[in-house]
């Protein structure tokens, strides 16, 4: 792949004495000239903030989009996922901590349109922004997502959520699905576990969903941190309150990086599983084996819709998106 020149940063101020003021997430940095954000992904270089990752990629593979995951999204399709190294986010217990935290990790050059290529070549459904955090990769996810959209492909973001109002607006109209981590409805556990703030998160979930983007949220469960009684029905009221059917996954925990609390017990995601269904259609399991909260099931007549084996499923469901057995079309992207 050839090299692909960078372009200006965007959303950034220059301020006094050379430094640049970043207004792309909400940790708002105002960087030195020669300083790095504590994300790895812009550089006040000159006094003018400047992208390091354009054009970048650490990490490309072609996934079962459920791996991503998005269950209601074109199920049973493939797409071209990419990312480049760092993050904006420093959560103890990253499960991709090698990329997001790690700005060094090894890259190759990429331009928008051959991304744009080798999908079509691979029969992707679209391109994902996924591995490490595709929001502090702005202006490289911005140009590729016009690219990719242009040649017919769908844009996916899996993402912590933590972005300004301004630059999130410029990015909406060019995504057609989402997955945003939901850590906690602590903001005590965002400042202290990932260093940043809860509102912020919860601010651009629901922005996705005003502007019409597929939304599915992922909960990555921790004993002793996030996993209470009270924590978890918090977050299910949150995601009952969007206003729309908003699929919930809750996902099994490993020891990584700085976190090495025991890994998340199967009966604990069973018991989110069972608060959640209370109030949500939605709710899957991810990351830890067997069959509650693996397959979909109609709400209305409990026939089954996808019947899944790892991150590969069998549609049952309509060409229209119906359950087969009661014709009640799903809140499916076909
Ligand atoms: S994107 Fe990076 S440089 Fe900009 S405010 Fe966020 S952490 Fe700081």
């Amino acid at each position: 792949m050839s090299t692909t020149v960078s372009p200006a940063a965007a959303w950034w101020r220059p301020s006094p004495n050379g430094q640049a003021a970043c207004d792309l997430c909400p940790v708002g940095c105002r960087l030195r000239p020669g300083q790095a954000g504590p994300c790895g992904t812009r550089a006040n270089r000159g006094g003018v903030m400047t992208p390091l990752n354009y054009g970048r990629v650490a990490a490309l593979a072609l996934d079962p989009i459920e791996k991503k995951p998005l269950y209601h999204f074109h199920p049973g399709r493939d797409i071209l996922s990419v990312a480049a190294p760092g993050c904006n986010l420093h959560c103890a217990f990253c499960q991709n901590w090698n990329l997001s935290q790690k700005h060094d990790a090894p890259t190759r050059p990429a331009t928008p349109d051959q991304l744009v290529a080798f999908a079509q070549a691979e029969d992707s459904v679209g391109l994902a922004f996924t591995y490490s955090e595709p929001l502090v990769w702005f202006e490289f996810v911005r140009d590729t997502a016009v690219a990719a959209r242009a040649a017919g492909l769908k844009v996916v973001l899996v993402t912590n959520g933590y972005l300004n109002a301004g630059p999130l607006d410029e990015l909406l109209p060019l995504v057609d699905a989402a997955n945003i981590d939901l850590k906690s409805m602590d903001d005590r556990f965002y400042r202290r576990v990932c260093r940043a703030r809860l509102q912020p998160v919860l601010d651009a979930i629901t922005r996705f969903v005003a502007a019409g983007v597929h939304v599915e949220l992922t909960n990555l469960v921790i004993p002793g941190h996030n996993d209470d009684d009270a924590s978890l029905g918090a977050l299910v009221d949150f995601v009952a309150g969007l206003g729309r059917p908003v699929p919930l996954h809750f996902s099994a925990y490993r020891p990584a990086w700085k976190l090495q609390a025991p890994p998340t017990p199967r009966a604990t995601l069973e018991r989110a599983h069972d608060m959640a269904r209370r109030s949500l259609d939605w709710v899957y399991l991810g990351n830890v084996a067997g069959a509650t909260g693996r397959d979909s099931r109609c709400p209305g007549c409990a026939a089954l819709l996808v019947d899944r084996s790892g991150y590969r499923g069998e549609l049952k469901l309509t060409p229209q998106g119906a359950c087969p057995a009661c014709g009640v079309v799903q809140p499916f992207v076909m």
